[in-house]
């Protein structure tokens, strides 16, 4: 199998995990994924997850423009398109609206170290997750507001929007995003009960220095 096949087929996989695990409503949100020979291979816009099948993936240049596929690429192809280029470390991007991020999104405020799969989503020394500036959807704007946000971060909030985090591969993307949502929800949680202790930055490197000892526990499931 082609490498393009079986990214494709990974692309699709994760994006069905998005809505069976609560992290996109409809249609929104989208996954891609870096090609070995540069392209970038995304889901279609506007198109449900349940009906879209390896060949609905759209292939584009490393430019954006058209590669192969019969759809238009998601309207957010612009993020991935400057993300893959600023992080040659990145080869897998998850965007999503999920709910409790989202929610966050809107307060325009960073999320704390709630919780120390902080040190999963943030570079060394960081300890919250920024918010990107609110800029219309699908946007040149919006794509260099979320990359010069992100940083050497692994995820970012978009004000007002939703989150994009990226990854090495398709499902490691996904489970930071998700830990993305995990910590927006317990964030938001310990507001209704007068507010968290915060791990210090200091704190979240002993993590990240746990976590490379016990390699195994940077995967999803911690
Ligand atoms: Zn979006």
């Amino acid at each position: 199998m082609s490498d393009v096949q079986e990214v494709r087929t990974e692309i699709v996989r994760v994006a069905r995990l998005l809505r069976e695990r609560g992290l996109a409503i409809g249609t929104s949100g989208n996954v891609g994924a870096r090609l070995a020979d540069g392209r970038i291979a995304i889901t279609p816009s506007s198109m449900d997850y349940d009906e879209m099948t390896a060949g609905d993936i759209v292939i584009v240049e490393a430019d954006g423009s058209p590669s192969e596929g019969d759809h238009r690429p998601s309207s957010e192809v612009r993020i991935h398109l400057e993300v893959f280029a600023a992080r040659p470390d990145v080869r897998a991007i998850v965007h999503s609206h999920s709910p409790f991020a989202t929610t966050w999104a809107a307060t325009r405020r960073e999320i704390p170290a709630v919780h120390y799969v902080m040190a999963l989503l943030v570079r060394p020394g960081r300890d919250t997750l920024r918010v990107a500036p609110y800029a219309t959807f699908g946007t040149a704007e919006l794509a260099r507001n979320a990359v010069t946000t992100l940083g050497d971060d692994h995820a970012v909030l978009l004000a007002n929007h939703g989150a994009v985090a990226v990854a090495g591969s398709v499902a490691s993307a996904l489970g930071r995003a998700e830990r993305v949502e995990e910590l927006a929800m317990l964030a938001w949680r310990a507001e209704q009960i007068g507010g968290a202790t915060l791990v210090t930055a200091v704190e979240l490197d002993q993590a990240r220095n746990q976590m490379e000892r016990f390699p195994r526990q940077r995967s999803p499931s911690i």
